[in-house]
């Protein structure tokens, strides 16, 4: 799957190194030179990854990190920090501010893509290509196949995302503005009835295995994926 990686690194030629590799493996790859421009990418597009330098010029990679865990919008937003070798003091404050990972420089380009998966998985689920598989309901990522009550279901590609995140995000209500930055990446420039139109369209496409009820409207809030059928009436 294709997913979005912000790098945050001011050095010219690693930046340019990391983006070439991360383009290479699939990845869309946005740019920053600083903490600041970060932020304006950020505000424009919600990344599903951002690889954080520790040593940048103005606001440091660690006061970076701490801002975009504080705030609600970028909160579950991966943060793989880049440090210098050898500063093992760095790694704890690192993942004290949140990062979830951490690389010592110099690294391989093998090593980076392994790291990003491996934190890919364990923090963002609907972006790896595991089969996903609730109750009736099975998605398989890499065939984009969606079978249910021994069906298969046609979705379309929007729907098949939002179906994604909804099964790798149970139980939980997510508003239209948070759909937006996760399934669209994008919340500004993106009207909020987008979103119905897409929830309708998805129940539409269950319906077939009966499985549209595993989503719900939670009034006044939002969306949720309940992993449990209501009992029938
Ligand atoms: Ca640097």
């Amino acid at each position: 799957m294709s997913t979005t990686i912000l790098v945050v690194e001011d050095e010219p030629a690693i930046q340019e190194l990391i983006s070439v590799n991360l383009s290479f493996a699939g990845h869309k790859v946005l740019r920053a030179f600083d903490a600041e421009q970060a932020q304006t990418l950020i505000r424009a597009e919600l990344p599903d990854l951002i690889l954080l330098d520790w040593m940048l010029p103005g606001a440091s990679g660690i006061t970076l990190a701490r801002t975009l865990r504080s705030d609600e919008r970028t909160r579950h937003v991966p943060v793989i920090m880049l440090t210098a070798k050898g500063a093992e003091h760095d790694k704890v404050e690192g993942l004290e501010a949140g990062a979830d990972d951490y690389i010592t420089k110099p690294f391989s380009p093998k090593e980076l893509i392994a790291r990003i998966k491996a934190v890919l998985r364990r923090r963002a689920p609907q972006l790896t290509d595991d089969v996903i598989q609730i109750g009736d309901l099975k998605l398989d990522p890499a065939t984009h196949r969606v079978t249910g009550g021994g069906l298969a279901l046609t979705v379309g590609p929007t729907e098949f995302r939002l179906l994604h995140f909804f099964m790798t995000h149970t139980e939980r209500v997510f508003s239209r503005a948070q759909l937006l930055d996760q399934v669209w990446g994008d919340h500004v420039f993106v009207e909020e009835r987008t979103v119905d139109v897409h929830i309708r369209r998805l129940r539409k496409a269950l319906e077939p295995g009966k499985l549209e009820n595993h989503i719900e409207t939670v009034r006044g809030a939002g969306y949720r994926f309940a992993t449990q059928l209501p009992n029938p009436a």
